[in-house]
């Protein structure tokens, strides 16, 4: 979470809110004020309190109409009945919950079909907060199982500069060297032959994307396991590959079941994915799952006994709340494979279709056409100079809209670009809404002098 620093520099509120919320008794509505550095006093009416923390929520966004973010915004209300039914359960508590238990174990076992794990009887596999979480374990099991190899060196992970930051943070924390390759021309993400440039002897895996937070595009998994098994041969080096699957996860079984990407490549160790993304859940959840046992060395797995049960775990935290499990559960029954496939094809369509709207518009080209993830990334034609990016995001949230802008890592730090993620819920309704807002400010934009932002500041969030 955001690292905040002591006090806040704004001044303490003086005090006194709505006379509305003391009820008959306006000596009350005069002491309630949002605490902001210290707890107050005394107690105030449940629902004084809700509405003042719901006056301060409302200075939030519109998460409909933010297409910055990967994370599902919507659910439908049943969901969020069962979810609150949910949230006193701990997670962890899995002999007080059995049944939640169950059901993580059950999702877990969908998913490791989805992903075509050969035996399923050997998978491992859990739920985690979300891929972060999930890419943590993933990274401590590839580190732990290079460090049995008895070999001297540093560890490191090879990876396109593209990364989601969850892996640098993995690198950082668990002093692996990040070895990041970086975009050159329009290679935007990962390449075979970069991948195994990369590696050495202490290299403990390499990761794949499915796909790039950047622009959507898949990276080319089974290219890169192809050259790994190559690279074998060569040096007898045999390096394991995790797939990033955070979005496309959940995507590709649907949408692209030909591709072949998951455990049907045996180098594939593990793969994770955010439930809370394309898994069509309320944040916080995600999965990782394991090929077989070798894959998750035992060390790794604590044994939870003094809740009741005897529970082998995999986490970082210990407790967690069942109702993202549940959720996630929820959705399975809910769609199906089929359900899920309308989803998201639902999604990539809308992607591609505005991507083609963007496109013609004139003066932007695109990077990505929504086809892989439903997720395209575009940018300013070089002859357009008048403005950039980051004037056309800044627009664009005078209506609400909520697209980022952002430059590229190296190599390309000279490329700034607009990305829009289209998620269930954004219709093509919207979708054309967005686009005629974006043709609406073209004149006002093009008769500027040049870019009226410092591409030095990117707009918004964009992992
Ligand atoms: C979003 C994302 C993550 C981090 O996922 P959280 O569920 O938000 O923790 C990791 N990798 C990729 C590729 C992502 O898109």
């Amino acid at each position: 979470m955001v690292l905040h620093s002591g006090q806040s520099r704004r001044p303490e509120s003086r005090g006194g809110s709505n006379p509305f919320f003391g009820g008959t008794d306006p000596a009350l509505a005069a002491s309630v004020s949002p605490p902001h550095k210290r707890l107050a006093d005394q107690p105030v009416p449940p629902d004084t309190a809700l509405q003042v923390v719901r006056d301060e929520l409302m200075l939030d966004g519109n998460a409909r109409l933010n297409l910055a973010t990967f994370v599902t915004t919507w659910m439908e209300p049943q969901a969020g009945q069962l979810m609150a039914e949910c949230v006193d359960k701990n997670m962890i508590d899995k002999d007080e919950y059995p049944q939640t238990a169950e059901l993580e174990r059950r999702c877990v076992n969908i998913l490791a079909d989805l992903w075509h794990a050969p035996d399923p009887s050997a998978i491992m596999g859990c739920s985690t907060t979300g891929s972060s979480e999930a890419c943590m374990l993933a990274g401590m099991a590839l580190k732990r199982r290079w460090a049995k190899l008895g070999r001297t060196g540093k560890p490191n992970l090879v990876m396109g500069v593209n990364v989601q930051v969850c892996w640098e943070k993995f690198c950082e924390y668990w002093e692996v060297e990040p070895r990041l390759v970086p975009m050159e021309g329009d290679r935007f993400h990962l390449t075979p032959e970069q991948a195994v440039e990369h590696c050495d002897e202490n290299t403990i895996g390499v990761v794949a994307i499915l796909g790039s937070t950047f622009d959507g595009s898949y990276e080319p998994v089974a290219e890169i396991v192809a050259a790994l098994d190559e690279l074998q041969e060569r040096t007898g080096w045999n390096i394991p590959v995790h797939v990033d699957g955070a979005s496309g996860a959940m995507i590709a079984p649907f949408l692209d079941p030909e591709l072949v990407w998951d455990f049907r490549l045996p180098r594939v160790a593990s793969i994770n994915t955010s439930g809370h993304k394309y898994g069509l859940v309320y944040p916080g959840v995600g999965w990782v799952i394991w090929r077989d046992q070798e894959a998750l060395p035992s060390e790794l797995v604590f044994n939870v006994n003094y809740l009741g049960g005897e529970m082998p775990t995999f986490a970082l935290n210990f407790s967690r709340p069942g109702a993202e499990v549940a959720a996630q559960y929820y959705t399975f029954v809910r769609l199906g494979r089929e359900g899920f496939r309308v989803v998201q094809q639902a999604s990539r369509d809308v992607a591609m279709d505005l991507a083609q709207r963007i496109a013609q518009l004139g003066p932007f080209e695109l990077l990505t056409k929504g086809d892989q993830l439903p997720v395209f990334a575009f940018t300013t034609k070089p002859d357009v100079q008048a403005f950039d990016v980051f004037d056309v995001s800044r627009r664009l949230r005078e209506r609400g809209w909520l697209v980022p802008a952002y430059t590229f890592p190296a190599n390309r730090t000279d490329l700034a670009v607009l990305r829009v993620v289209c998620r269930n819920g954004f219709t093509h309704d919207l979708a054309a809404l967005l686009c005629e807002h974006i043709e609406h400010y073209l004149p006002e934009l093009a008769a500027q002098s040049g870019p009226r932002h410092s591409p030095a500041t990117s707009t918004s969030f964009h992992h």
